[in-house]
């Protein structure tokens, strides 16, 4: 019998998780008979096995940190699978296609990639030879999800886990029950390869997913879909079907400010079926801010989506891109103030509060009237376009602030030590004495043991040697 054709698919990081993105197609390649190994760069290191006999090693980059990682493993990865055709897929796969290809990358694909997968691995295992350079560089085209085959990834209580505010832990397991998104704001990176669209997962497949996850032990879900309410009630169904399958099992979802507003009746619902937190993606407090990222909600909105989850008995876990071209000190002292008098302090991961905006490769911020002007060119290490802030304080104030953060971190303080110090720090900045903050800051809340952060350049604490 001949050798199976034989797929590597590497996870080079994934904000913790394990990865759909590489169990769904697995599922699809075994399938058709492919043998498929993955190798989690987060967990594993390169090692000749199982790469030296890959026909075909596949990297998934989903978000920024994950391909600076990528590019960094592949001359590696060449080194270790010297007959394998180099694939890269995810998000940020076509809008880096030229540098891909310059590091001898031989396929690109984005969005709903698994069906193209399958079609590289035939065409390869066929003629030896990979799609037509004319091959959609994106595909949009609704796929039949599978059942995705988590059997070939690490076990789950090798990845970031659910911490309770009392310290004890529990195994999370990572369900998708959508990709894309029916949005434009322009800083993020779904936009450019979905465009306003979205695909459902069937709740069977997704339902089906849970119950292999809660089989390797897993006692929380957290939904990775960029928006739990694109389709609000796909996403109630889940959390009903969660819920009768799994009494016992609480979950968390990322739901927009706007979302949690126009569908404010549905979240009772949602923590009476386990739902321990929200991630929402808040960004700023400065409506012109949030204007020219196109996010849909004003400064005011905040408080409501406080108040509505509150009232319903849900965590919030705001995320913000804290330093932005348009960040003024009085602005940036303005979200720490707004933090304080929502009593979020514990709430927000101190990295939230470093956050450097990212203008990557087809950033729709590059069709912000006059903005491309404003920046340095392409920088191929940093994978984006440099921005240097018009008053030097600001960015003088972001490098101390990430500085403090990563040795507060390693010091390991707790969020409330940091924020004092980021305060103080702030306020230096602008000349000012900073106020004293008062005792009560809020309440730890329910979190993953691996900050959620998505639209900004990383601080590198992530970029290991793999
Ligand atoms: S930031 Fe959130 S709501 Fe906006 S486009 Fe991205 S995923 Fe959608």
């Amino acid at each position: 019998m001949a050798d199976p054709f034989k797929v590597v698919l590497v996870n080079p990081y994934e904000l913790g998780r394990q990865p759909f993105a590489l169990a769904e197609p697995a599922a699809w390649l075994k399938r058709e008979g492919f043998a498929v190994r993955c190798l989690d760069l987060s967990l594993e290191k390169l090692e000749p096995e199982p790469l030296a006999a890959a026909n075909l090693v596949a990297l998934y980059v989903g978000m920024h940190t994950a391909t600076r990682i990528a590019i960094e493993a592949l001359p590696r990865i060449r080194q270790l699978a010297p007959k394998a055709h180099l694939c890269v897929y995810g998000l940020y796969a076509p809008m880096n296609e030229a540098l891909l290809r310059g590091l001898g990358v031989g396929s690109v694909l984005g969005g709903e990639v698994e069906p193209a997968l399958v079609s590289l691995c035939q065409a390869l295992r066929l003629n030896g030879k990979p799609l037509s350079r004319g091959a959609p560089l994106v595909s949009l085209a609704r796929v039949p999800f599978v059942v995705p085959d988590r059997s070939v990834l690490p076990r789950l209580s090798r990845y970031a886990h659910l911490v309770q505010p009392d310290g004890s832990t529990r195994v999370a397991g990572f369900a998708e029950g959508s990709r894309g998104c029916k949005h434009l704001c322009r800083h993020c990176p779904v936009v450019p390869v979905y465009r306003g669209k979205f695909r459902i997962v069937p709740a069977d497949v997704v339902m089906e997913d849970i119950r292999q996850q809660v089989g390797d032990g897993a006692r929380h879900i957290s939904f990775g879909d960029p928006d739990f309410f694109n389709g609000p009630t796909h996403g109630l169904k889940l959390a009903r079907g969660l819920h009768a399958a799994f009494p016992a099992i609480t979950f968390d979802a990322t739901i927009k400010v706007q979302h949690l507003i126009d569908h404010a009746e549905l979240l009772p619902e949602l923590r009476a079926c386990g739902c321990l937190f929200i991630t929402s993606a808040v960004e700023a407090v400065d409506d012109d801010i949030l204007l020219r990222l196109d996010k849909n909600h004003r400064s005011r909105d905040f408080d409501r989506a406080v108040e509505l989850t509150r009232a319903a008995g849900i965590a919030l876990a705001p995320t913000f891109v804290a330093f932005t071209p348009w960040t003024t000190l009085a602005g940036y002292i303005a979200l720490l103030e707004r933090l304080v008098a929502l009593r979020l302090v514990e709430s927000v991961p101190p990295v939230q509060l470093i956050i450097r905006l990212l203008v990557p490769e087809g950033s729709w911020l590059l069709k912000l009237a006059g903005f491309r002007e404003t920046l340095m060119p392409f920088d191929p290490a940093l994978l984006g376009y440099p921005w240097r802030h018009p008053d030097a304080r600001v960015d003088r104030l972001q490098q101390e602030l990430q500085a403090d953060v990563a040795q507060g971190e390693a010091e390991k303080l707790s969020r409330r030590e940091l924020f004092a110090g980021l305060w103080r720090r702030a306020h230096a900045a602008a000349g000012l004495a900073a106020p004293d903050l008062p005792a009560d800051l809020g309440s730890p809340i329910p979190r993953l043991s691996e900050p959620w952060y998505c639209c900004a350049e990383p601080t590198m604490q992530q970029l290991q040697a793999f």
